[in-house]
């Protein structure tokens, strides 16, 4: 029998860090057992339910590259399947009607299902006494749709979080009164943060596309996604989604929660950044910049290609591009007061810029190579300490204590406004 599996989200929020990750593990399943994905979106909640939240949520899965092999279905447009259900129950006299809803009186019983994960998991049903079906506004409810669906899908697997463990017993008395054989179940487990309360908006970013906008690529945050929970053995891992097809085997999905461990996705996604090509990573910079107001129509793709290339192995997301980096695009740089501070304002720094300057000035080429051979002159003529002259520049062109290597920057950025950075550090920054 071949898999078929679904992701069912309720458009009651953004996709969610764990929600993706339970979508991820269901389309990996598929895929490793070349089955079917489906997506279903449980709308049946109108109150709640919000479009803007289905627009979030399909988006984020095809940013993630989830994509359904069927669907998306909507609940709220299949009334007529539950409502069929519900009389047959009603009908068979398994269900009853009271003040306008359907209502099913659970038989005291014990329920054993075995799941995947936890192995044999039994409940005895008097505890839930009776369950709603059909709510008196007409609509069904989630343990009730879910299971006419399901059944109606051929779900041949379930794999849904945790919290759902409670309702499986549920779903199983109603699998059992309507005659379908359950699929098989796999609850997977909570993703905590870092102090291992369950992940909120306390600890940061809960949802996929404030991870999507902070500019992790979407391999690198399916890479982690993947971890949260499962490892294919070993120290791997650096797993890109094609090998996470291969190696994905729920029999290695810990039973117990996943913490989300920010350090490691940033290393992941660092980690992809790097292996990107340069004409992908050229494009990201230029798309991201376009939309952050940094970067003017019809920018020279070479020269962008040059700062994409610098820059390749030192990003973490590309938001740091514009956290960091935006002295290649605006004029005049942001001056870090400390920086400021700590370097320029001191005895000799602005005739050392000021010479500087008048050396960089005169070159006939500002390759990277012939701007340090000038500077190194400077340095050796005035028997500086290198960092004397080194850190205050820094300072003068990019603003910043820290950049990417210096003389490559100001190759990048050019001859006249190096010479015109350096120039107001001097006059108007430095003390002399
Ligand atoms: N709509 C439910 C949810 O988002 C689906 C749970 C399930 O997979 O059965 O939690």
């Amino acid at each position: 029998m071949s898999v078929r599996v679904r992701f069912a989200p309720s458009p009651t929020g953004t996709l969610h860090v764990g929600s993706a990750r339970t979508a991820l593990f269901n389309w990996l399943f598929a895929r490793h057992h070349q089955g079917t994905f489906i997506l279903r979106i449980e709308d049946t909640d109108q109150k709640r339910s919000n479009p803007a939240f289905l627009t979030d949520i399909t988006e984020s899965l095809a940013f993630l590259g989830i994509t359904p092999d069927e669907g998306p279905y909507f609940q709220s447009r299949r009334l007529p399947l539950y409502q069929r259900a519900a009389a047959q129950l009603l009908e068979q006299g398994k269900a009853v009607q009271q003040d306008g809803a359907v209502m099913f009186p659970v038989a005291p019983q014990r329920v054993t299902f075995t799941d995947l994960l936890h192995g044999p998991i039994t409940v005895d049903t008097s505890l839930f006494e009776s369950l709603v079906l059909m709510k008196s506004d007409g609509l069904p409810t989630y343990n009730f749709a879910c299971v006419v669906d399901d059944a109606d899908m051929a779900i041949t697997h379930i794999i849904r979080g945790d919290d759902h463990i409670a309702n499986t017993p549920k779903q199983l008395v109603l699998y059992q009164a309507l005659g379908f054989q359950p699929p098989q179940f796999a609850h997977i487990p909570l993703i905590v943060g870092a102090d291992r309360a369950r992940l909120s908006k306390r600890q940061g970013a809960t949802s996929v596309a404030e991870y999507r906008e902070v500019g992790y690529l979407p391999e690198a945050f399916v890479n982690y996604l993947a971890l949260l929970g499962w490892s294919p053995g070993g120290n791997r891992e650096l797993i890109p989604p094609e090998e996470l097809v291969h190696a994905f085997d729920l029999s290695r999905v810990r039973k117990t929660a996943a913490q989300f461990d920010q350090q490691k996705l940033d290393w992941l996604n660092s980690q992809y950044l790097k292996r990107a090509s340069l004409e992908r990573l050229t494009a990201l910079c230029g798309e991201r910049l376009k939309a952050k107001g940094l970067l003017a129509n019809g920018v020279d793709r070479a020269w962008l290609s040059r700062i994409a290339h610098l820059l390749q192995d030192r990003l973490k997301t590309l938001q740091d591009l514009e956290e960091e980096h935006t002295f290649f695009f605006v004029d005049p740089p942001a001056y870090q007061p400390d920086a400021v501070e700590q370097f320029l304002r001191r005895p000799g720094v602005a005739d050392n810029l000021l010479a500087l300057k008048e050396r960089l000035a005169a070159l006939p080429s500002f390759e990277a190579a012939a701007v340090e051979r000038a500077a190194r002159e400077l340095i050796a003529e005035r028997k500086l300490d290198s960092k004397a002259l080194i850190h205050p520049a820094r300072v003068a062109v990019t603003g910043r204590a820290v950049s990417p290597p210096l003389f490559e920057v100001m190759s990048i950025l050019g001859k006249t406004k190096v010479v015109d950075r350096l120039e107001h550090a001097a006059t108007q920054l430095a003390r002399s």
